[in-house]
C-alpha cells in the first residue's frame, strides 16, 4: 500500500503515532508538510515562532533523508493540495496526529472529506497530548473545568495504563511521486516562503535568541533538563533570573519536536532512579498536566478563543487605550518585573512563566486592557506561541477562565518582583536603565533620586488600578447574581 504522512505539529520521526503507523501499513511511504501561504499570511508577524518552525522543518528533513526517505513540501491550501497530490502519488492512505485548535479541527474535517471523497483512507491519531479530553472525564463524564482533580484523574489513568514505549521505526522507501507544482505566488525554494521566516524586523526578537529547531536540540535539552535543574525545580521554577531554572522546551513541544510521552516517561523514569528528584520531577509534570488541560478545555469548550470561559465575564468593562497598550508592549510601563518581561519576550520570543503572570495580571487589572489584546500580542511574539496554553494563561491571568486565578487576588507588580527576583537581576538584565541600582532596589527606582531621570515613573498607580479593577470584576459579579 502507498501512504502518505501529513506532518503538522508532530516535527519529528521518533515516537510519532501517526508516522509509526503509516510504516506499519505501508510498502511505500511520502512524508508531506503542506505550507498554507495563505495562513502564513495571516500569521506573518509571529516571525519567531516561524524561524522556529523553519528550523524544526530543517531538521526533519535531513532527518528522513539519513533514514532513506525525504520531505515533500507541498504549497497551498492543505484542502485542495493534499488530495490533488494523493491522487498525484496513487496513495491509498493518508495520516496524520490530531490537533484541537477549532481552526485545525475544521481544516482537518475538511481535508478527511476531500480525500475521502477520492477513495483515500484516513487514519488519524493522538499524539500531541498523553491524553485527549475524552479520556480524562469526571464521575458523570463531563470534561473538568477545575485543574486539582483533572490532574488527580490524570494521574490515575496513567499508572493504570502508561503508554508503552515507541518500537525502532523503519522508514519504507518514499513514493516516486511527480515534483509538487511550484506555488502560483511565486518560488519558494524554502519550506516557509522568503518573507515568512527569514526576513526579519526592527521589533522581531534576536535570531540569536531562538533555540535550535528540531528533535535532536530537543532530546538533548529533555536530556540536560534532567540531568540538572529537573532536581530544583520545585524551588527554581519561579525565580526568573536563575538560567535554565525550567527546561525551555515549550517551543519544541508546541511543534512536536519532542513527544510529550516521552518527557513523561523520561522524567518519571529519573523520579524512580533517583528519588532526590522526585519533588522537582512531580513540579514539572504538575505544569506538563496544566498544559493537557488547557488543551482539553479548548477542545470541548473552541468558543474560548472568542470569549470568556466564564461566559458572564464577558461582560467586563475594558478600556480602550492605545498608549497604554503600546507602553505595555514596548515594555515601558515604570515597573521593573512587568517592563523586564515584556523586553525579555521581545529580545528572544520566549518569556519567563511567572513574568508572564505578571504582565497578563498587569495588562488586565492595571491598564483594564481587555486580555484578548494581550493574548493576540503574544501570539505574534512567543516562540512557543500556542492557541490552548496562550488563552489557558490570559484566561487564568485576568480571572475569565476555567479554574483561573480568582479576581480580587490582584499580584501587585512591584512586590512579584521583590519576592521572585530579590536580587533584582532579572530586571537589570532586561531594563539597562536599572543597571546602578543594587539588590532589591532595582524594583523602586522611584524611591532612587539617583536614577529618576533614566526611568520614567509608573504610568499608573498600582493601588488605585486595583480597586478600580475590583470594582468591575465586583460588578459582573453583581449582575451575574441579580
Ligand atoms: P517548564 O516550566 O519547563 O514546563 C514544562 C512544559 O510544561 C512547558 O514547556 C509547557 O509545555 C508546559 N507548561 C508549563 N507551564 C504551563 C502552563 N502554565 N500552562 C500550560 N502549559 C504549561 N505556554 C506555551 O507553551 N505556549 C503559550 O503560548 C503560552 N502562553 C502563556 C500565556 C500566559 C499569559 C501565561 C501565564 C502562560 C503561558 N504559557 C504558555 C505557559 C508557560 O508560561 C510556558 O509553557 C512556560 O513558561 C514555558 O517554559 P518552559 O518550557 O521552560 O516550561
Amino acid at each position: 500500500m502507498r501512504a502518505i504522512h501529513w506532518f503538522r505539529s508532530d516535527l519529528r520521526i521518533e515516537d510519532n503515532t501517526a508516522l509509526a503507523a503509516a510504516c506499519r501499513r505501508a510498502g511505500a511511504l511520502t512524508p508531506v508538510f503542506v505550507s498554507d501561504e495563505d495562513l502564513l499570511a495571516r500569521r506573518r508577524e509571529a516571525r519567531p515562532r516561524l524561524r522556529f518552525l523553519a528550523a524544526c522543518l530543517a531538521e526533519l528533513e535531513r532527518a528522513l533523508e539519513a533514514a532513506g526517505s525525504g520531505l515533500v513540501v507541498l504549497h497551498g491550501d492543505p484542502r485542495r493540495r493534499l488530495p490533488a497530490f494523493a491522487r498525484a502519488c496513487k496513495a491509498s492512505l493518508v495520516t496524520w496526529n490530531r490537533d484541537y485548535s477549532p481552526y485545525a479541527k475544521r481544516r482537518d474535517g475538511e481535508v478527511r472529506a476531500a480525500l475521502e471523497r477520492s477513495g483515500v483512507e484516513v487514519r488519524t491519531y493522538k499524539d500531541r497530548v498523553v491524553f485527549e479530553g475524552s479520556e480524562v472525564r469526571t464521575r458523570q463524564g463531563g470534561a473538568y473545568t477545575v485543574y486539582t482533580p483533572y490532574r488527580r484523574a490524570w494521574r490515575r489513568r496513567y499508572h493504570a495504563a502508561p503508554p508503552g514505549r515507541p518500537s525502532p521505526l523503519t522508514l519504507p522507501p518514499r513514493i516516486a511521486a511527480p515534483p509538487p507544482p511550484a506555488p502560483a505566488t511565486g518560488a519558494r525554494p524554502t519550506p516557509l516562503g522568503e518573507g515568512g521566516a527569514a526576513a526579519g524586523d526592527a521589533a522581531d526578537a534576536d535570531a540569536a535568541a531562538i533555540p535550535p529547531g528540531g528533535a535532536k536540540p530537543a532530546l538533548e535539552r529533555l536530556d540536560a533538563f534532567l540531568g540538572g535543574a529537573a532536581h530544583r525545580y520545585h524551588l527554581d521554577r519561579d525565580r526568573p533570573a536563575v538560567a535554565g531554572g525550567t527546561s525551555g522546551l515549550s517551543p519544541y513541544l508546541r511543534f512536536g519536536a519532542v513527544s510529550v510521552r516521552e518527557c513523561v516517561r523520561a522524567a518519571l523514569s529519573l523520579a524512580e532512579a533517583e528519588p532526590e528528584a522526585e519533588r522537582g520531577v512531580t513540579a514539572w509534570l504538575d505544569e506538563l498536566v496544566w498544559r493537557e488541560f488547557y488543551h482539553a478545555v479548548l477542545d470541548a469548550h473552541p468558543r474560548v478563543l472568542r470569549g470568556a470561559f466564564r461566559a458572564h465575564c464577558d461582560t467586563l468593562e475594558w478600556d480602550d487605550d492605545p498608549e497604554r497598550l503600546a507602553a505595555w508592549r514596548a515594555g515601558r510601563t515604570g515597573y521593573p518585573f512587568v517592563d523586564a518581561g515584556m523586553r525579555q519576550l521581545a529580545a528572544t520570543g520566549w518569556m519567563h512563566n511567572r513574568a508572564r503572570m505578571v504582565v497578563a495580571s498587569f495588562l488586565t487589572k492595571d491598564l483594564h486592557i481587555d486580555w484578548r489584546a494581550g493574548e493576540r500580542w503574544f501570539m505574534r511574539r512567543l516562540v512557543d506561541g500556542d492557541p490552548a496554553s496562550n488563552n489557558g494563561g490570559w484566561q487564568w491571568a485576568a480571572s475569565t477562565g476555567a479554574d483561573a486565578q480568582p479576581y480580587m487576588r490582584i499580584f501587585n507588580p512591584t512586590l512579584q518582583g521583590e519576592r521572585f527576583d530579590p536580587d533584582g537581576e532579572y530586571v537589570r538584565r532586561w531594563v539597562p536603565e536599572l543597571a546602578g541600582l543594587p539588590g532589591k532596589s532595582a524594583h523602586r527606582p522611584w524611591e532612587s533620586p539617583l536614577r529618576a531621570s533614566a526611568c520614567p515613573p509608573p504610568i499608573v498607580d498600582h493601588r488605585r488600578e486595583r480597586a478600580v479593577a475590583l470594582a468591575r470584576y465586583r460588578a459582573v459579579r453583581d449582575r451575574r447574581g441579580r
